[in-house]
């Protein structure tokens, strides 16, 4: 199962460019997806250069530190085979400005960010039922 995660008020606090304070439970959580056979695309506005600096390689770091597993960044590998659009592949997104997406306002945050109280047990239960 392809999981697009978004990074700013998804994985860490709105402070871009930036790294925010660790969303509660979101590094815990991809990785057990990942665990699980997910791939995850980290799918984020995120970029080197210009006035932000490097804030993409900013963000690659602070979740390689943190032990978590990207299968790409802002491309699904392969999907060029089958389409031409830009819209990356997944089965899942996951970002603190869909639509729908439960969001909880920790003390001391810049923004809501997503809930993985929630998101995490129902994305997971979408992998164990995708087996
Ligand atoms: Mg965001």
């Amino acid at each position: 199962m392809f999981i697009c995660v978004d990074f700013d008020g998804t994985i860490v606090d709105h402070r871009y460019p930036e790294i925010g304070q660790p969303v509660p439970g979101a590094v815990k959580w991809l990785k057990l997806l990942h665990r699980q056979g997910a791939r995850l695309i980290l799918f984020t506005m995120r970029s080197d250069g210009g006035v932000a600096g490097n804030a993409l390689t900013d963000a690659l770091d602070y979740l390689r530190s943190e032990g978590v597993a990207l299968f790409a960044v802002n491309e699904n590998p392969g999907q060029q085979e089958w389409t031409s659009s830009p819209k990356v592949y997944a089965d899942v997104y996951i970002d603190d400005s869909a639509f729908g997406c439960p969001l909880i306002r920790p003390t001391g945050f810049a923004r809501p960010c997503v809930d993985w109280n929630e998101v995490g047990p129902a994305v997971e239960h979408m992998c164990l039922s995708r087996r």
